[in-house]
């Protein structure tokens, strides 16, 4: 998925996949490891125990290649520096980046996502304080969910949030909090509280974050000199009130459980409903990427709540990276064939 039109240029999509550890759980109930990584080619191989109809025991191996393999002992930095490390001084020349972390609930998308947009914005910070020094740029920080089609800002007590175009078919969200951040502690206590909020649910976190998409974006924007303000003493910080156009956009988006969507046939009403969007939602995402990657004029945003909130990230010069997570236990081989089958979709 390289960018014809740009020789040299990092890749358009890229698609990367990460194993976890097995965990106690697994162990215990004597689950095995059915996931080998070949790391020099870049593929694995699902190892599928089925039944004959003698009920004798057969494998079935499902290989599959990406842009990266990430076995169970790569840390959390070489993640981000096979994935967002490479993006990050393009979202100062007007990219909009977006960084997916997808896979079935406990497969590792908060662990893998969560450790990124402060690596991220630490790496910004340098770059507007050192290279890009005095040239107005600005940082930005909103943080927000996406549950049962509905938006909630994490950073503002889960204040419902409502989606307006603009007559140029730009997305905004009215009344989402953006913080103006220059250092890193601050990004650190936003993400913290933002977290914190996200899990406050009435059935348990886990059970909650499940079924929402969790967005953070850090947005970078540079101040508009005005004849007026040009001639205005500049105090520290005044910066808030001062007009800013957006650069550049990285999101990270912790998506909902994939298993999820599956939830069509519960009993219970309401996560018939949730099921029915998070289904929609993880389609239209597949499918927008597709499109974005064989640079088709017609996006299909549309489709979902999640794609219409991540409109403008699809157009003009943008960067996907998708991180889907798995566990390795011959206990989740079902949801792990779903989700490599889905990122090898979007590949
Ligand atoms: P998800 O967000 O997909 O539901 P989590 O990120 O919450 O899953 O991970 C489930 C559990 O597995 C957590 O306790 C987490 O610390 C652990 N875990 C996930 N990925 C890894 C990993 N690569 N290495 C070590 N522990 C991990
Ligand atoms: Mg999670």
């Amino acid at each position: 998925a390289l960018d014809k039109d740009k020789p040299g240029s990092v890749a358009k999509i890229k698609v990367v996949v990460r194993k976890r550890p097995l965990n106690k759980k697994e162990i215990s109930r004597k689950e095995e490891d059915i996931i080998a990584i070949e790391q020099h080619t870049n593929s694995l191989t699902v190892h599928e125990t089925k039944l004959k109809v003698d009920l004798t025991e057969y494998v079935e191996k499902h290989e599959f290649v990406f842009d990266a393999v990430l076995d169970e002992d790569v840390s959390n930095d070489e993640v981000y520096h096979e994935t967002v490390e490479p993006i990050i001084p393009a979202i100062f020349q007007r990219t909009k980046a977006t960084c997916f972390a997808y896979g079935q609930t406990g497969s590792g998308k908060t662990y893998t996502m969560q450790p990124l947009p402060l690596r991220a914005s630490q790496d910004i910070l340098r770059l507007m304080h050192h290279t890009y020094r005095n040239q107005g740029f600005l940082l930005f920080v909103s943080f927000f969910e996406i549950y049962g089609g509905k938006l909630f800002d994490l950073l503002n007590d889960r204040r419902k949030l409502c989606m307006r175009e603009d007559g140029k078919q730009k997305v905004c969200i009215v009344g989402l909090q953006e913080y103006r951040v220059s250092n890193v502690e601050t990004i650190r206590e936003l993400i913290e509280k933002g977290n914190a909020t996200r899990s406050t649910g009435t059935t348990g976190a886990n059970e909650e974050s499940s079924r929402s998409h969790a967005i953070l974006q850090l947005v970078i924007k540079k101040s508009v000199e005005t004849n007026e303000s040009k001639h205005v003493k500049r105090l520290a910080d005044s910066n808030e009130s001062k007009p800013a156009r957006v650069i550049g956009k990285m999101s990270f988006i912790d998506l909902a459980g994939s298993e999820r969507g599956a939830d069509t046939t519960d009993n219970d009403k309401q996560t018939r409903i949730e099921g029915a969007e998070i289904n929609k939602s993880l389609l239209a995402l597949k499918e927008c990427i597709r499109a974005l990657d064989n640079d088709q004029v017609h996006i299909p945003f549309r489709g979902s709540k999640l794609t219409e909130v991540l409109r403008d990230s699809f157009i003009g010069d943008s960067r996907t990276v998708m991180i889907s997570c798995f566990s390795p236990s011959s206990g989740s081989c079902e949801h792990t064939l779903n989700t490599l089958r889905y990122a090898d979709r979007v590949k």
